[in-house]
């Protein structure tokens, strides 16, 4: 194939939802913008996710992240023209002890933008004491308009929009490398295909990141890492089980109406060589997360696992992600290192990368 065979103002490399969030934006604001994914769209860690947006976070920073994407993704056919349904689950956060104030403290500051509220213990037990197992001590927040949506349909719209408006999608074809000048300035990338010619590249690829820097020979300081949840099936159905995150017994996850069952996540703290590949759920982590849940839900013993979800994903050391310009290559964007949370930060990153890629 004749070199270079593309040309476009950013190329985009990883077609999950950090990408195709990037891809649809940049297009949006008129930049020539290919996207370039090795397999299909959609098909990475975005095919696993939870896809559970909220807006507390223990860290103000990544609450004001989440909160961007929140205002988003509720309005998803609004920013895209495409649709994509938003459960309304709501969402409980249940704060280790020691944390409760904290918690008690930023519950008040988002809750002079958005719906977020804290409930103290008695209203915790009120609301939601038919699912929990033990007394809720300590309080909780509460987010009544956040809830998920369905990954898959999100990165798909994400990519339809970002066609309609003019971007351009490889599909199947994967980045090799990155190209140079003579003055060792970044010209684009080399793929199977051949060459793409580029001003910019933003690096939206995931778990695989570490592994590509390390092989180009730039600094980094990320790590692929699995995440993984299991789906429990209760005896019978649990009303108004929300979304969570609960670090007093460290689980999260959300129900699934589709099998009648919830998700149930613990941290496997499960740090995978390079490169990372196609992960099994394993059931050593199955346990730990059941006995973990059990603490918290009541409905969990007795109830039938139905599996889960297990895959890579790209994590850094402060867990503020890195959305930025890569330090020793300033046309080399990265946008990944989102520690597990990545979905619901996309938007946040896509505008993000707008401003440090495009014309505003
Ligand atoms: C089980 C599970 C549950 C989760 N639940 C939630 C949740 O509820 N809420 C939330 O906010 N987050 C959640 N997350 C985290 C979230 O899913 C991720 O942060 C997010 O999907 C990462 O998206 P991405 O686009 O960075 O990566 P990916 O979706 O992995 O996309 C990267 C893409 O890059 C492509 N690629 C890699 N190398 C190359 C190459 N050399 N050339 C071309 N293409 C390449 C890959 O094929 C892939 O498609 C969960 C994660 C898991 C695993």
């Amino acid at each position: 194939m004749t070199d270079p065979v593309h040309g476009a103002d950013v190329i985009v490399v990883g077609g999950g939802v950090v990408g195709t969030a990037v891809f649809h934006e940049l297009a949006a604001r008129g930049v020539r913008v290919t996207l370039v994914e090795r397999d299909r769209v959609g098909l990475g860690t975005t095919a696993w996710s939870g896809g559970i947006v909220r807006c507390h976070h223990d860290d103000p920073v990544l609450s004001d992240r989440a909160v961007a994407g929140w205002r988003y993704f509720r309005r998803f056919a609004e920013h895209t023209g495409e649709p994509a349904t938003f459960h309304t689950s709501g969402f409980l956060y249940l704060p280790a002890p020691d944390r409760a104030a904290d918690a008690t403290a930023e519950a008040a500051r988002l809750g002079a933008t958005t719906s977020v509220t804290w409930l103290e213990a008695e209203e915790v037990t009120k609301r939601f004491g038919h699912l929990l197992a033990g007394p809720a001590g300590h309080g909780a927040v509460w987010e009544p308009e956040s809830g998920w949506l369905d990954p898959m349909e999100v990165t798909r719209g994400f990519l339809r929009a970002g066609r309609s408006r003019g971007g351009t999608v490889l599909e199947g074809v994967a980045v090799h490398s990155l190209t140079r000048s003579g003055d060792g300035r970044i010209t684009g990338v080399r793929t199977g295909a051949g060459a793409v010619r580029a001003d910019r590249v933003v690096l939206a690829t995931g778990a695989a990141t570490a592994h590509l820097l390390t092989s180009w020979g730039l600094a980094h300081d990320l790590w692929a890492q699995a995440v993984q949840v299991e789906l429990y099936r209760p005896e019978a159905p649990v009303p108004d089980q929300p979304a969570y995150t609960d670090d007093e017994f460290d689980v999260n996850g959300r129900p699934d109406p589709g099998s009648g069952g919830v998700y149930v996540g613990h941290p496997t703290h499960h740090r995978l060589p390079p490169p990372p590949g196609r992960e099994q759920l394993d059931a050593a982590q199955s346990r730990l997360a059941a006995a973990a849940g059990a603490r918290r839900w009541g409905w969990l013993p007795g109830s039938r696992h139905l599996g889960g979800l297990r895959a890579a994903e790209c994590w850094a050391p402060d867990g503020r992600a890195r959305v930025a310009a890569h330090p020793d290559a300033p046309a080399l964007l990265l946008a990944t290192g989102f520690n597990g949370g990545g979905f619901k930060m996309a938007p946040w990153a896509a505008a993000e990368i707008a401003r440090l890629a495009g014309p505003a």
